[in-house]
C-alpha cells in the first residue's frame, strides 16, 4: 500500500474512532504520547499552553498512539498459573459457569484492568469483558491512546457468578490467589481496578469506591488507581461519571509515562 493510501486508512480509522468516542460523549481527549507518531507530526504544533489538554475539542485531537506498554515479567508466567487453576472447582461457581474466564492480554503488559467477575457474554466467550460493558472498556483505554490487546484484563472471580451478583466473600477468597499470582507474573507498572469489589479486594479492606477512586493506592508496591466499573458507568451515564473515569485514565496514563522516563 503506498504511504498517501496508508495515511488516508490512518485517518479514516481515526475518524471512525473518534466518532465513536464522540457518540460516547467525550469530547476531549488527553494529550498525545511523546511516542513518535505520524500523524501527530502533521498536527499543529503544541503551544505549551496552560489547559490546553483539558480543552481539546475531539475534531482537533491527534489520532492516539499507543506508547509501549510492555515491561518485563517475573518468575511464574501465566500460563502455569493457568495450567495450575485446570478445571476449578475450588469454589460454588464451578457449578453454574460454561467456562473459565481466565484473563488476557499481552503478558508484559505495563498496565492491568481488574473487574470483579465475568458476566454472560464472558462465560459463554471464555474472554473477559466483552459484553457491554467491555466495549465501553475498550473505547475508555483507547480514549487514552493505547490498545486493548496491549493492556492485560483480568477479573477477581474466573467464573461467572449466578445472575450477574457480586462474588461472594469465600468465592472470592478461593479465587483470589490466582488473581494475586497473575499480578505478581505480570508485575506491571500500575493496576487499575474496577470498580468496589475488585478494589476493596486488592486493597484488603472495604471501599467506598465513589470515596477511594481516583486516589492512588498500592498493591505489593504496585501503584493502584480505583475508578468506576464499566458496569456502572453504563447505569450512571452522567457527564460527571464519565469525566471522573477519563481523569482516572489520564492519570494512570501519565504515571507509567513518567515511570518510563525513569
Ligand atoms: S471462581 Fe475461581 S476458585 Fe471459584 S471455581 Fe472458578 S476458578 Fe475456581
Amino acid at each position: 500500500m503506498s504511504e498517501p493510501d496508508q495515511r488516508d486508512r490512518a485517518i479514516r480509522s481515526a475518524r471512525r474512532l473518534l466518532s465513536d468516542l464522540a457518540a460516547d460523549g467525550i469530547d476531549y481527549l488527553p494529550k498525545p504520547s511523546r511516542v513518535a507518531a505520524p500523524l501527530e507530526q502533521e498536527s499543529k504544533p503544541d503551544t505549551g499552553e496552560a489547559g490546553e489538554e483539558r480543552g481539546r475539542k475531539i475534531e482537533r485531537a491527534a489520532v492516539p498512539i499507543e506508547p509501549s506498554l510492555f515491561t518485563a515479567s517475573s518468575n511464574e508466567s501465566l500460563d502455569d498459573i493457568r495450567a495450575h487453576l485446570g478445571d476449578c472447582t475450588r469454589c460454588r461457581l464451578s457449578e453454574g459457569r460454561t467456562q473459565i474466564v481466565f484473563g488476557e492480554g499481552h503478558p508484559e503488559a505495563r498496565v492491568v484492568f481488574v473487574g470483579e467477575g465475568p458476566g454472560a457474554e464472558e462465560d459463554r466467550t471464555g474472554r473477559p469483558f466483552v459484553g457491554r460493558a467491555g466495549e465501553l472498556l475498550t473505547k475508555i483505554i483507547a480514549s487514552v491512546g493505547w490498545k486493548r490487546e496491549d493492556v492485560y484484563i483480568c477479573n477477581v472471580v474466573k467464573c461467572r457468578p449466578p445472575g450477574n451478583r457480586e462474588p461472594q466473600m469465600e468465592e472470592v477468597a478461593a479465587c483470589r490467589p490466582f488473581l494475586e499470582r497473575q499480578l505478581r507474573s505480570l508485575r506491571p507498572r500500575v493496576i487499575v481496578t474496577l470498580g468496589r469489589p475488585a478494589s476493596q479486594t486488592l486493597l484488603g479492606r472495604s471501599v467506598a469506591i465513589t470515596k477511594v477512586r481516583g486516589i492512588w493506592q498500592e498493591w505489593e508496591g504496585i501503584p493502584l488507581m480505583p475508578t468506576f466499573h464499566p458496569a456502572y458507568l453504563l447505569r450512571s451515564y452522567t457527564r460527571e461519571t464519565r469525566q471522573a473515569v477519563w481523569d482516572d485514565l489520564r492519570a494512570v496514563r501519565a504515571r507509567v509515562e513518567e515511570d518510563s522516563d525513569a
